[in-house]
């Protein structure tokens, strides 16, 4: 439907006319304020009667714009004082009531309202009935009511009775305000089967994903559990029901019997009727099931894993105490339990280095069991074997805490003395001979040789130390056996060859 009554308004003496809207303070007047303003109308507002009243005579309007629905003031009343009373304060009044309200509608035709509209407002409605109360055709319409007057309806001209007039115009505005109606109501429906399809689609989703979910958890070879936040059972795979020894049946619903803490990792003991307990590392996480946030527990079994740690650890402890007892080995004599001449090799080296550091003496002396071979041959090799073990006892009791007595090999031994000068380290290698010496030994007397040699100008370095104490003692077998002789007071003259009879 277009438009009312025929005429067309004189735009430019329309825009300098003023109009006063009235209606509560809030975004409806302040929009047709707006409304009108933009259109080129002076515009002012009053939040109620008796402001209006005043302004309306304080000032000159053309128009004044009720809005009924304020509950502050009667907008019919207030119409009625302006249209009826003895000095109009303005000329014109458009009434703007609510649509479904019909007693609104009599009274607005009551009132002598010049026009009516109907909210929801239609802008170009209201627009419309602005310009057409102002136009000059409807001042010549009210200075002289004809009997006929002209409509326009949808670009059709009509004539209509003048008495019939104000009832097509609330007609009219009453049509303009339902089709808002409808337009507004047909935008939310559309709206709203949007929001209904994106919510089906979301829905179809959820479950898509969700069906994705069980076929996963269903194929995990890992126990997998769907718990709610109460910790009770929605959902285990067929490796959860394994693990639990528990069926569909009696799971779904029940509580899970494990406390699960999302973003932690545990490890829990399962021990059931007829079967070895198992070791199950449990994992826990937030998911959504059937809409529903919820835990996902995970469950591994790592019995067999827990087991091979276990047996690998073992296995590494023997393996160490092996360890130990080869270092052991390797630095030790297995018959005296002396250092071997390994051990005593290394710390020669590392003690004439000391020595040489820190300018401190240094000695070696270097036995030997006279006659040893023909003992053996008399007393066998066992009794011979316990006469090395008695030498060295003897010798490890009469050593300092710092001397180092190892066996050189076959009835050889060695003792290195730290801080120990020639004459100490002579006169401690005759006490450790006169030990011997006077030993009591089961089968005959036993004795031994010693060579003596110490760190000097001449003798610096491990080999040279050993080589003269080994000539010393070379010397002492020379000079009838049990005798300590040191490298220092060797004369320069080699002695003869070696002789090695039995005594
Ligand atoms: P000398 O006084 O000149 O040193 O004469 P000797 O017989 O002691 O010297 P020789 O080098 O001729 O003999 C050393 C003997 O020591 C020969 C060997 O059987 C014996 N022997 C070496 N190691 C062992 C051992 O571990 N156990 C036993 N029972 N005898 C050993
Ligand atoms: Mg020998
Ligand atoms: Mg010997």
């Amino acid at each position: 439907m277009s438009s009312h009554m025929n005429g067309s308004p004189n735009r430019e003496n329309q825009t300098s006319a003023r109009i006063l809207v009235i209606g509560p303070a809030g975004p409806q007047t302040n929009t047709l304020v707006e409304l009108l303003s933009g259109e080129g109308f002076q515009t002012s507002s009053a939040s109620h009667a008796a402001l209006a009243e005043q302004t309306l005579q304080a000032d000159r309007f053309d128009l004044a714009l009720i809005d009924t629905l304020s509950p502050d003031f009667d907008g019919f009343d207030l119409c009625q004082i302006l249209k009826t009373g003895p000095n109009p304060p303005c000329p014109r009044v458009i009434l703007i009531v609510s649509i479904p309200a019909m007693r609104d509608f009599v009274r607005s035709l009551q009132t002598g309202a010049d026009y009516t509209v109907a909210t929801p407002l239609h802008p170009d409605a209201l627009l419309s009935a602005v310009r057409y109360v102002l136009s000059p055709e409807y001042s010549s319409l009210c200075a002289e009511p004809p009997d006929r007057l002209p409509l326009d309806v949808e670009e059709q001209t009509f004539e209509v009775p003048a008495t019939r007039l104000q009832l097509l115009n609330l007609l009219m505005t009453t049509h303009l305000a339902a089709m808002e109606w409808k337009r507004e109501s047909n935008a939310a429906q559309t709206e709203l089967k949007e929001r209904n399809l994106q919510l089906r689609d979301k829905t179809r989703k959820l479950a898509m994903s969700e069906q994705n979910l069980r076929m996963v958890l269903e194929d995990n070879a890992d126990g997998m559990v769907v718990l709610d936040l109460n910790h009770r059972v929605q959902f285990a795979n067929s490796a959860a029901k394994a693990l639990l020894g528990r069926t569909d049946e009696n799971l779904r619903g029940s509580p899970f019997g494990f406390a699960v803490t999302p973003g932690t990792s545990e490890e829990v003991a399962i021990s059931l009727r007829g079967r070895e307990p198992i070791i199950v590392e449990l994992k826990a996480a937030y998911t959504i099931w059937e809409g529903e946030t919820a835990y996902l527990a995970s469950l591994r079994d790592i019995t067999q894993r827990r087991l091979q740690e276990e047996q690998f650890m073992e296995q590494h402890a023997q393996l160490q105490v092996a360890n130990a007892q080869l270092q052991v080995l390797a630095a030790f004599d297995g018959l005296t339990s002396l250092h071997n001449r390994r051990a005593f090799m290394e710390t020669i080296e590392e003690e004439c280095r000391q020595a040489r550091e820190n300018g401190t003496p240094l000695s070696l002396s270097l036995l030997d069991v006279d006659h040893f071979k023909a003992y053996n041959d008399t007393h066998g090799h066992t009794a011979g074997d316990e006469v090395l073990i008695s030498v060295a006892r003897l010798l490890k009791g009469a050593a300092r805490r710092n001397d180092m007595v190892a066996r050189f090999g076959g009835e050889e031994f060695v003792i290195i003395l730290p801080g120990c000068g020639p004459s100490n380290a002579a006169a401690h290698a005759e006490r450790i001979r006169k030990i011997i010496e006077s030993a009591v030994w089961p089968k005959r007397p036993i004795t031994t040789s010693v060579g003596v040699a110490s760190l000097s100008r001449d003798i610096s370095s491990p080999a040279e130390l050993i080589a003269a104490a080994d000539k010393a003692l070379y010397y002492s077998k020379h000079h009838g056996r049990n005798v300590v002789t040191h490298a220092d007071t060797l004369p320069s003259k080699e002695p003869a060859p070696l002789k090695t009879d039995a005594p």
